[in-house]
């Protein structure tokens, strides 16, 4: 493909491969050198490249801020779908065990009371099972080695 162009100088019309395009060449008729510009097709399609290659560019900086958005949407809808699903969804299964001297205050056993209050809470639907256990623990002010009861409560909570 050739460059039909006319040198700035004399007004030559002239043809150069356009593979000469940018080059400086010696115009054949009045010896000035001229610089072969760039084939007019050529020209448009690089212009237009140029232009579809920064309009892709900004589309694709278009696409890349909602893509970033995206997930951070997504991580927040999927947390406030496990917040539906703890609070909608099946209850869980929970342990509260209760130990004898946990519930004693200043020599007032709150045992019982600590213990009914906890289970009216929770509700007799969602007792699962109540499990009397036993434990070790030292007596502040005997220093001793005593044996108290607890009782283990599994429920649905
Ligand atoms: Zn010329």
């Amino acid at each position: 493909m050739d460059v039909a162009f006319h040198c700035p100088h004399c007004k030559q019309e002239l043809e150069v491969d356009a593979s000469a395009a940018g080059q400086t060449i010696q115009c054949p008729t009045c010896n000035s050198e001229i610089t072969v510009p760039q084939p007019e097709v050529t020209n448009i399609h690089t212009h237009g490249g140029t232009i579809a290659t920064s309009a892709a560019a900004k589309v694709e900086h278009h696409f890349t801020v909602p893509v970033h958005e995206g997930p951070a949407e997504v991580l927040i809808k999927r947390v406030q779908k496990e917040e539906e699903v703890v609070a909608e969804g099946p209850k869980k299964i929970k342990v509260r065990i209760f130990r004898h001297t946990d519930c004693v205050e200043v020599g007032r056993d709150r045992y019982e009371e600590m213990v009914s209050a906890f289970l009216n809470k929770i509700g007799e639907e969602n007792i699962i099972s109540l499990t009397p256990l036993s434990y070790n623990h030292i007596d502040i002010a005997t220093q001793k080695i005593l044996i108290d009861y607890a009782l283990q409560i599994i429920y649905r909570g």
